[in-house]
């Protein structure tokens, strides 16, 4: 049998590449972004009561009306924004899924589709899996910055989407509101979605408020956003999220999400939709996750690694040029079996990577965890 692939120079995601290189050197993994330590208990008795009630059937296509009205709750408290929950939110089986699917109902074959590079990597075989075509906007240090008039240059009549993420994966950088007032100019009266990543929206640093598309009332009639449970409750295992547009984009995404997934798993929408009910279950992040970002970047202070500063997101970008000129891909593999601290390199996450001497690290772990990682850290 002869096939044709649909994403014939795939690899394995560097997640999982990294992972396993961690496995085998037994390193402390700060590489895949996931936190090492469980969800909040509360929210765990609610799974397993909601588990052992019954409610084990399939819910709305759209999702648990309880949990969409939940989450149009939280919409109002963090942004202002009225939604509604009958008809501008779908709940999906995590952000990867919701990104997959509003670029397969909206991406046609040709079309083209702006992103930002680095740029999370299920985006491009997204895009090109729905036939349309990346065109990658490069961002590279010193401060990953996007100049908007180049984008606007980058705008033909073929652009279908833009692709943002803010706070930003893997670079820790976050859109101002200047950034999305210029974003908004540029798609205004022109037949562009802009399809905004903002998963991370909780985690962000230094008293910075988030910039989501839902903040801008123009900008948000032609936006789809996708958020994961996944980061907000430290629950990465259950891929579970929601995406959030007008009415008339989120009827054509749930055309999509009704014929891939139809709905998503019950019982953890039950849990989530009460969990949610209190603010508290989110608005510590901040402070929470600053803490962890002082704290490694305090013991990382007298090593030759120089960090760029997080913003957001849970990861911090270290810049390795005072230790070594080899490749991050290179680098990241030593740091991993000589050092014995996982990274993650950014060079996978561009189509033509710069060479910058920077890799990730994901904060999101025990102090212990963040202890110990420094230690062999100082070596360098
Ligand atoms: N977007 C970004 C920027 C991410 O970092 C991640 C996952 N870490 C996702 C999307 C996917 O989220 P989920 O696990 O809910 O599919
Ligand atoms: N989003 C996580 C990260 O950036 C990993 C997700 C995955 O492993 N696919 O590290």
């Amino acid at each position: 049998m002869h096939i044709t692939s649909k994403l014939p120079a795939t690899e394995t995601t560097i997640f999982t590449v990294m992972s396993a290189l961690a496995r085998q050197y037994n390193a402390i993994n700060l590489g895949q972004g996931f936190p090492d330590f469980d969800c909040d208990e509360g929210l765990r008795k609610l799974v397993s009561k909601y588990l052992n009630d019954g409610k084990n059937q399939y819910c709305p296509m759209a999702g648990l009306l309880d949990l969409r009205e939940a989450i149009a709750q939280k919409i109002e408290r963090s942004y202002g924004t009225i939604v509604n929950p009958e008809t501008e939110i779908c709940v999906t089986a995590g952000a990867t899924q919701a990104l997959f699917t509003a670029i397969s109902a909206f991406v046609h074959s040709g079309d083209e589709v702006i992103i930002f590079e680095p740029a999370y990597d299920s985006y491009t075989p997204s895009i090109q899996v729905a036939g349309g075509i990346p065109k990658p906007y490069r961002m590279t240090l010193p401060d990953y910055a996007i100049d908007w008039n180049i984008v606007e240059n980058m705008v033909t009549d073929k652009t279908k989407m833009i692709l943002i993420n803010t706070p930003h994966n893997p670079t820790g950088t976050i859109l101002k509101e200047s950034d999305l007032l210029a974003l908004e100019q540029i798609v205004k009266d022109k037949n562009i979605i802009v399809l905004s990543d903002e998963v991370y929206e909780h985690l962000i640093y230094d008293e910075e408020k988030h910039q989501s598309v839902l903040r801008f009332p123009n900008l948000f009639r032609q936006s789809l956003a996708v958020y994961s449970f996944g980061k907000t409750f430290h629950s990465t295992g259950w891929k579970i999220g929601y995406c959030v547009g007008p009415e008339h984009l989120i009827q054509e995404f749930k055309n999509i999400h009704q014929w891939n997934v139809f709905s998503v798993n019950s019982f953890t929408q039950y849990a989530l939709a009460e969990h949610l009910q209190n603010p508290e279950s989110y608005e510590y992040l901040p402070q929470f996750f600053q803490a962890k970002r002082n704290l490694l970047n305090e013991r990382l202070k007298e090593t030759p690694l120089k960090a760029q500063l997080s913003k957001g997101t849970y990861f911090q970008l270290y810049n390795y040029e005072n230790i070594s000129q080899e490749k991050d891909t290179e680098f990241a593999k030593y740091l991993t079996q000589e050092i014995g601290v996982a990274s993650i390199p950014l060079s996978p996450f561009y189509t033509n990577p710069p060479d910058d001497k920077v890799v990730r690290l994901c904060f999101a772990k025990k102090e212990e965890t963040l202890e110990k990682a420094a230690e062999r850290l100082s070596k360098l």
